[in-house]
C-alpha cells in the first residue's frame, strides 16, 4: 500500500517520542522495510520510523521481540563497559501504549528506534579498510551478545542455514525436474552430491557441543552499520529484522562468501570468479580482534567450515531454484540462477585449494 501523508501522521502520532513531532520524510537507501526521519518541531532531535515490510517478515510480532531481547541486552552489555547505551545499539521506542510495534488504520506496521547521530552509512565496500570496518564491527556485535540466551530468540525464517535441510531441497529438485534441466547441469549436480557430508558438519558441531549456539544477524552488510563520522569506526549494527539463533561461523561465512572476491554474484565466466584469500584474512583479522576473546580453537576453526558451507548452501539455492524455474531468486535473463550456482561452486573450489591456509590465518588472530 502507498503511504499517504495522513497515514504518516497517524504512526508518528502513535509513539512516545519525546518531542511533539514535526516534518517527516523518507530517509535512507535500504531496500526492504520503508523508513523515515520523524523530526521534533523544534527541529532539534529527530527518530527513525519505520513501516516493516510485512510481505518479507510475516510475523512481526515475532521479529519486534527478537529485536527487543537483543537490543535491551546490548543496552546493558554497553552500559557494563562505559559505552553509549544510545549510540551503540539500536533502541526501540515504543508506542503510547507500551508496545514495541504500532499498526495503523491501513494495516500497516510500524516501529520507531533513537536516531543514531554524527554518523556515515557507507552503501559499498571501496577498500580493504571498509572491509576490515565490517568484521570488526560484527565481531563486536558478536562478543558483546556472547552470553545472551540464543535459544530463546525466535526462529523467524525456520531453518534459515540448515545445510543438510537445504541439501534435501536440492535432491527433491533434481527428483522431480520440473523444467526438465537436470540433464544439462549433470557436471554441477554430480559437484553438489560429492559434498553431501560437508552439509553436516556444522549442524554436527552444534550437536555434539563443540561449538555454541550464538545470535546471528543474518545481512552482514557494510551498509547496515553504522560508522562513527570521527573516528571512523563502526559503532552500531543496525537493521536487526533477521537477528536468529545460530552459529558464528553462519554471518562469518556470508561475509566472506560475498566479499572476499570481485565478481558478480552472476558472473558467467568462471575464468573471472576467484575466491581472494587476502579479502579472507583481512575480514577474519578484523573479525577476532573483537570476538575472539570468546571463541575458543574448535569454534575458530568452525568459522573457516562457515565460509565454504555458506557458499556451498547459496549455490545448492541457485541450482535448486534453477530446476524448479525460478520462482524463488528473481531472473532478469535466463540461466542466470545457474549462473549464480556456477559462481558461488567456483568459490567453493576456491576456498577447498585454500582451506589449510584459511585454517592457519585463523590460528593467527
Ligand atoms: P536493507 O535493504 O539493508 O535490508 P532496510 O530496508 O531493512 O535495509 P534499514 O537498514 O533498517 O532498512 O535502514 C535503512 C537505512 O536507514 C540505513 O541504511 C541507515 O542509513 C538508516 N538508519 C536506520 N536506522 C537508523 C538509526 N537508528 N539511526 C540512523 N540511521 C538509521
Ligand atoms: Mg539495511
Ligand atoms: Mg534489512
Amino acid at each position: 500500500n502507498a503511504i499517504t501523508e495522513n497515514i504518516l501522521r497517524e504512526a508518528a502520532d502513535a509513539f512516545a517520542f519525546d518531542r511533539t513531532t514535526g516534518e517527516i520524510s523518507r530517509y535512507g537507501e535500504g531496500h526492504i522495510n520503508d523508513t523515515f526521519v520523524v523530526w521534533a518541531s523544534d527541529k532539534c532531535k529527530r527518530y527513525i520510523m519505520q513501516r516493516i515490510n510485512t510481505d518479507t517478515f510475516k510475523n512481526p510480532k515475532e521479529l519486534m521481540e527478537n529485536v527487543c531481547h537483543v537490543t535491551g541486552f546490548l543496552r546493558k552489555a554497553i552500559l557494563e563497559k562505559g559505552g553509549d547505551p544510545e549510540r551503540e545499539t539500536l533502541n526501540v521506542i515504543p508506542t503510547k501504549e507500551g508496545k514495541p510495534f504500532y499498526t495503523d488504520s491501513d494495516g500497516g506496521t510500524w516501529r520507531a528506534y533513537i536516531f543514531v547521530e554524527d554518523t556515515v552509512c557507507l552503501q559499498k565496500v571501496e577498500n580493504e579498510n571498509d572491509f576490515y570496518t565490517v568484521a570488526e564491527t560484527f565481531g563486536t556485535f558478536q562478543n558483546q551478545l556472547a552470553a545472551f540466551p540464543a535459544a530463546t530468540l525466535h526462529e523467524t525464517i525456520v531453518k534459515f542455514h540448515d545445510t543438510p535441510t537445504r541439501y534435501q531441497n536440492f535432491e527433491k529438485a533434481v527428483a522431480e525436474d520440473a523444467m526438465g534441466r537436470a540433464k544439462d547441469v549433470a557436471d554441477e549436480i554430480a559437484f553438489v552430491r560429492s559434498r553431501e557430508a560437508d552439509c553436516h558438519v556444522l549442524v554436527d558441531m552444534l550437536s555434539k557441543n563443540e561449538i555454541p549456539l550464538r545470535v546471528t544477524h543474518n545481512d552482514t552488510k557494510l551498509n547496515n552499520v553504522l560508522i562513527d563520522k570521527t573516528s571512523k569506526k563502526g559503532i552500531c549494527v543496525i537493521d536487526l529484522d533477521t537477528v536468529m539463533p545460530g552459529l558464528a561461523a553462519y554471518d562469518f561465512g556470508d561475509s566472506i562468501r560475498f566479499g572476499a572476491n570481485d565478481c558478480a554474484e552472476d558472473e558467467p565466466d568462471q575464468n573471472k570468479v576467484h575466491f581472494d584469500l587476502h579479502l579472507f584474512e583481512v575480514f577474519a583479522k578484523g573479525f577476532l580482534s573483537t570476538a575472539g576473546a570468546t571463541m575458543s580453537e574448535q569454534e575458530k576453526s568452525s568459522l573457516v567450515w562457515g565460509a565454504k558451507l555458506m557458499t556451498l548452501e547459496c549455490g545448492m539455492r541457485f541450482l535448486t531454484d534453477y530446476l524448479e524455474g525460478d520462482h524463488y531468486f528473481r531472473i532478469s535473463r535466463p540461466a542466470q540462477n545457474l549462473d549464480r550456482a556456477r559462481t558461488q561452486f567456483t568459490l567453493v573450489k576456491g576456498m577447498e585449494a585454500a582451506f589449510a591456509d584459511m585454517m592457519r590465518i585463523i590460528q593467527k588472530y
